[in-house]
């Protein structure tokens, strides 16, 4: 099936579109990163050939690998936990760190960039839900986080990540996408003021399950993997 990613795609590009409608936003207010944890470097080619031009990958090594072959022709993403010891690699390869959640990873970030002579875009990683097992600050911490984050002249905080519970019904997860929307809005005065030149905007939220839901709530990025490179 050789038109599966492509028909894929299509679909999602429409559905993003439909619903920007609905919202009375332009669809190109939605930047779609097409996660690609799970697809092999044929699949991404494929969906490279169909207009996607963002992947998304959980993990700094698999990413390095694929960006071996594939290079610097599309952007690349961190979606998933960083440790510290490999921040030089991520910072190295990737246009947009989402999930920032500690100082300390700030900072090494902050380090690295420094010295490769790069502004390492950021967003910081938000545990909207509280549970347990999600990484990301609390959202009572951010400005105190943000007012420190933004001190390191070599990361640009973009804006807020959060990844919400599984759910069967998205419409549960309203309430989180719509508190992450207020926490960015809220919190926007505070970043625009300690860091000039941040366009402090984005708000990476919504999965294969739940973008539609997250768009209507504000989202403008959202990653998605098993609708594009699942039948
Ligand atoms: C895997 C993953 C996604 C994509 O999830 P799908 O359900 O496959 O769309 C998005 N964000 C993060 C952080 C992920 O790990």
């Amino acid at each position: 099936m050789p038109e599966m990613i492509a028909d894929n795609l299509k679909f999602i590009t429409e559905r993003i579109a439909k619903c920007c409608e609905r919202v009375g936003r332009p669809p190109v207010s939605v930047k779609l990163v097409a996660v690609t944890k799970e697809a092999s470097i044929r699949q991404m080619n494929e969906a490279m050939a169909s207009g996607a031009s963002s992947f998304g990958e959980n993990r700094v090594q698999d990413a390095l690998v694929k960006y071996g072959t594939i290079g610097g022709k599309v952007e690349w993403h961190l979606i998933g936990h960083l440790q510290t010891n490999k921040v030089k690699d991520a910072v190295r390869i990737f246009s947009l760190i989402h999930s920032v959640d500690s100082l300390k990873l700030a900072q090494a970030i902050d380090k690295e960039a420094a010295k490769l002579g790069k502004r390492q875009s950021i967003l910081i990683q938000i545990n909207i839900s509280g549970e347990e097992s999600k990484f990301g600050i609390s959202p009572g911490e951010t400005i105190d986080f943000l007012k420190e984050a933004s001190l390191y002249p070599d990361i640009s905080i973009e804006g807020l990540m959060t990844i919400v519970p599984e759910v069967r019904d998205p419409e549960v997860v309203r309430p989180y996408f719509r508190a992450l929307r207020e926490l960015l809005d809220k919190t926007s005065p505070i970043i625009k003021n300690l860091s000039n030149g941040t366009r402090y905007s984005t708000l990476s939220m919504g999965m294969t399950n739940d973008f539609e839901i997250a768009i209507e709530e504000g989202s403008n990025m959202v990653r998605i993997g098993r609708a594009i490179f699942e039948r």
